[in-house]
C-alpha cells in the first residue's frame, strides 16, 4: 500500500536527514517505525504527507508510492484525497473550536452519508467524546484531546492512518487504551503507520516492525523478534543497562567493543 524507497531529505538545502530511507506498509497492517529523538521519523512522516514544504525540507532522491500512485511530488490536500491521514505528536486539536467542529475540520470531500458514517464510527470507537460534542477542546483531559486528533483524523476516512507518538505524555492507562483504539481501527480495515519511542506499546500491536538511527533503518522484522533482540531491550527497555548511551548504534559499539576486550 505504501511503498518508501531510498529517500534523502534535506532541510534548508544543507542538513541530510533522510539518508535512504526504505519501507513499506502492506494493506492491512499495523506497522511500527521506532527511533529515538532525532532519528528522522517526524521528517519521514512530513515526507509522506507532503508537510516538507513548511519546514524548508525537500525531498532530494527516492520515491513514495501509495496504492500504486507516486505521491512524492504531490500537495499535502491530495495526499489526503488518496487516502492518507496522520495525526501529529502533541494532540493539536482546535482549543477555541468544539469537538464537533473540530471533528468537522477532518473532513475531505465526502458525502453526506459517508459523513454521518464516519462520524457514528468516531463516537463508536470514542465513548468519552459523545457526551463532549458541544465542548471546547481546550476543556477535555490529555487523553480525549488525543481521541479527538485521531478521531479528527478518521473523518477523512483515510485507507492509511499515520499517528506521530500518541502515547507521549499519556498515562500508563491511557497508553493502553490509546493502543487499544488503534487496534480497533485497524480491526475495522485501516492500515497503520505508528511512529512511537514507546517500543513496547507499538511491537504490542504491530505486524511488522522498523527502527531508525539517523536517518536510515537499521534494524527491522517480526515484532516479537524485536522485542526479544538483546540491542532493542537494551537500549528501548534498559533491560541490561550499563551506563549511559546516545544512540542505539552506540549499544551495538559498545557491545561489539566489551566483547574485543573481553
Ligand atoms: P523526535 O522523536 O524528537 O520527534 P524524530 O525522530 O521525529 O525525533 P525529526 O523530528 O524528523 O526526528 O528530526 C530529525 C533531524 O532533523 C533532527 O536532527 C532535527 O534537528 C532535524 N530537523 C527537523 N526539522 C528541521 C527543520 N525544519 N530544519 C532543519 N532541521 C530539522
Amino acid at each position: 500500500m505504501l511503498e518508501i524507497a531510498n529517500l534523502e531529505v534535506v532541510y534548508n538545502d544543507v542538513v541530510l536527514v533522510l539518508r535512504g530511507l526504505s519501507l513499506e506498509v502492506r494493506d492491512g497492517q499495523i506497522v511500527a517505525l521506532l527511533g529515538a529523538n532525532g532519528a528522522g521519523k517526524t521528517t519521514t512522516l512530513r515526507a509522506i504527507t507532503g508537510l516538507l514544504d513548511i519546514h524548508e525540507g525537500d525531498i532530494t532522491k527516492g520515491s513514495i508510492v501509495f496504492d500504486g500512485e507516486k505521491v512524492h511530488e504531490a500537495e499535502a490536500s491530495n495526499i489526503v484525497r488518496a487516502g492518507i491521514a496522520q495525526v501529529m505528536e502533541g494532540r493539536r486539536v482546535f482549543a477555541e473550536m468544539t469537538v464537533d467542529e473540530n471533528l468537522r475540520t477532518g473532513l475531505t470531500n465526502s458525502s453526506a452519508a459517508d459523513v454521518k458514517q464516519s462520524y457514528t464510527r468516531v463516537m463508536e470507537l470514542f465513548p468519552p467524546l459523545q457526551s463532549r460534542r458541544k465542548d471546547a477542546a481546550g476543556y477535555l483531559s490529555g487523553g480525549e484531546q488525543q481521541m479527538l486528533a485521531i478521531g479528527r483524523a478518521l473523518m477523512a476516512d483515510p485507507k492509511l492512518l499515520i499517528l506521530d507518538e500518541p502515547s507521549l505524555g499519556l498515562a500508563p492507562m491511557l497508553v493502553q487504551r490509546i493502543r487499544d483504539i488503534i487496534a480497533d481501527i485497524n480491526e475495522q480495515g485501516t492500515s497503520v503507520l505508528l511512529i512511537e519511542q514507546n517500543a513496547v506499546m507499538a511491537l504490542s500491536i504491530a505486524d511488522y516492525g522498523y527502527i531508525m538511527e539517523t536517518g536510515k533503518v537499521v534494524m527491522e522484522g517480526d515484532p516479537q523478534k524485536l522485542l526479544a533482540d538483546e540491542d532493542v531491550q537494551e537500549f528501548y527497555l534498559g533491560l541490561h543497562g550499563e551506563g549511559e548511551r546516545k544512540s542505539f548504534h552506540d549499544v551495538k559499539h559498545y557491545k561489539r567493543r566489551k566483547r574485543w576486550l573481553s
